[in-house]
């Protein structure tokens, strides 16, 4: 069997030894670095033939130009979201550009009910309370979720997981994506504009993809639509949501809760261990003392099913990429 040599970027210790099994079965040679994938990185590529990226690599032109230039020829993304990937550029130096589609839609969408249900009945601020000792109930009073009404936007893969798991909490759910589901509607998820959607949820949850629409999707004016009781869910990506918008809405008491596991300026912070180090990030650290708001680090994917899909899917699409011109899971 014919290998191919990949290296992997931006490795984790929670992925590796998946990975690890998943390329050493599929018989293609694999090598891990920590750092993340960007134009200064990209040296470390040489003489691979496919570099295996997260969702914090920056692959922009420049990047793709040195990768091209050092003889990769794929950029294989171990994640659904493209939005760090310049598909133009990659197409303009003849890299391909493979995914994995769906991993765990499952994983995704039961974190953001995870979420969801910590902040309304505040969870988190239980958790702590307990452990000093302190029982008290007071500010812990949250809400029934039955029949309220959610507001998904995005009924792909996950939002339509999403929407399944509600509808078992009988609530009234509505959706806004460009490209409704027959299948949802007959289940009675109803179509809206996005600002209907944006009026009527008791909850909203974010699960389009990050592009040139839907970037801040949630700014000032989408704020000022929403009840005041209303609560936020993001687990797709952090710049659907614009920070600083967000911080005035919790400050004037127009939004109830926020919780999210993406954050825009998630790169330098996520998936590394910062304890030690002063946090830069003032709105980051700002948001982060809102008893309202909770922040998980880009974990909404992290099961096991999840994990062992990730490596299986990328090994698969490397053998197909060697065997074929073209793969199911290609981008460009
Ligand atoms: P998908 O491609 O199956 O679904 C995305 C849906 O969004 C599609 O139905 C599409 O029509 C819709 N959409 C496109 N533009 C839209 C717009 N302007 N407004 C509303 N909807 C729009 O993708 P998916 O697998 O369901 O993943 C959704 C997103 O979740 C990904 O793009 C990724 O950013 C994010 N994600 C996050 C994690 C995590 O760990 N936090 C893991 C996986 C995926």
């Amino acid at each position: 069997m014919i290998s191919m040599k990949a290296l992997v970027f931006s490795t984790r210790k929670d992925e590796k030894s998946y990975l690890t099994n998943a390329f050493e079965a599929s018989g293609h040679e694999v090598a891990f670095e920590e750092v993340h994938l960007n134009r200064k990185s990209a040296e470390l590529a040489a003489g691979y033939d496919v570099v295996i990226v997260f969702v914090n690599d920056q692959l922009d032109e420049a990047c793709l130009e040195r990768l091209a230039e050092l003889n990769v020829k794929a950029v294989a993304l171990r994640c659904a979201g493209y939005n760090n990937v310049d598909l133009d550029a990659a197409k303009r130096h003849g890299l391909t550009v493979v995914r994995v589609p769906a991993y765990s839609p499952y994983a995704v969408a039961e974190h953001a009910l995870t979420l969801l249900m910590t902040l309304n009945r505040h969870v988190h601020k239980a958790y702590n309370r307990v452990r000093e000792g302190n029982f008290l109930l007071d500010g812990l009073v949250g809400r029934d979720i039955h029949h309220k009404t959610v507001g998904v936007v995005g009924t792909g893969t996950i939002g339509s997981v999403f929407c399944q798991i509600m509808r078992g909490f009988e609530c009234r759910l509505l959706a806004f994506d460009p490209n409704p589901t027959q299948a949802l509607i007959e289940q009675g998820v109803e179509y809206v504009t996005l600002d209907q959607l944006f009026e009527q949820s008791d909850f909203i949850s974010l699960h389009c993809p990050l592009t040139p629409q839907t970037h801040h999707v949630i700014g000032q004016r989408t704020l000022a639509l929403m009840k005041p009781s209303a609560m936020l869910i993001n687990t797709s990506r952090g710049g659907l949501v614009d920070t600083k918008a967000v911080i005035d809405a919790l400050k004037k008491g127009e939004l109830s809760g926020l919780a999210i596991d993406v954050y825009e300026e998630e790169a330098d912070l996520f998936f590394e261990d910062q304890s030690n180090q002063v946090i830069a990030d003032d709105d980051l650290m700002r948001l982060m003392t809102f008893p309202n708001v909770i922040v998980t680090g880009h974990q909404a994917f992290l099961t096991e099913e999840a994990l062992t899909n990730i490596a299986q899917t990328t090994a698969d699409n490397l053998s197909c990429l060697e065997q074929t011109t073209s793969c199911v899971n290609q981008l460009v």
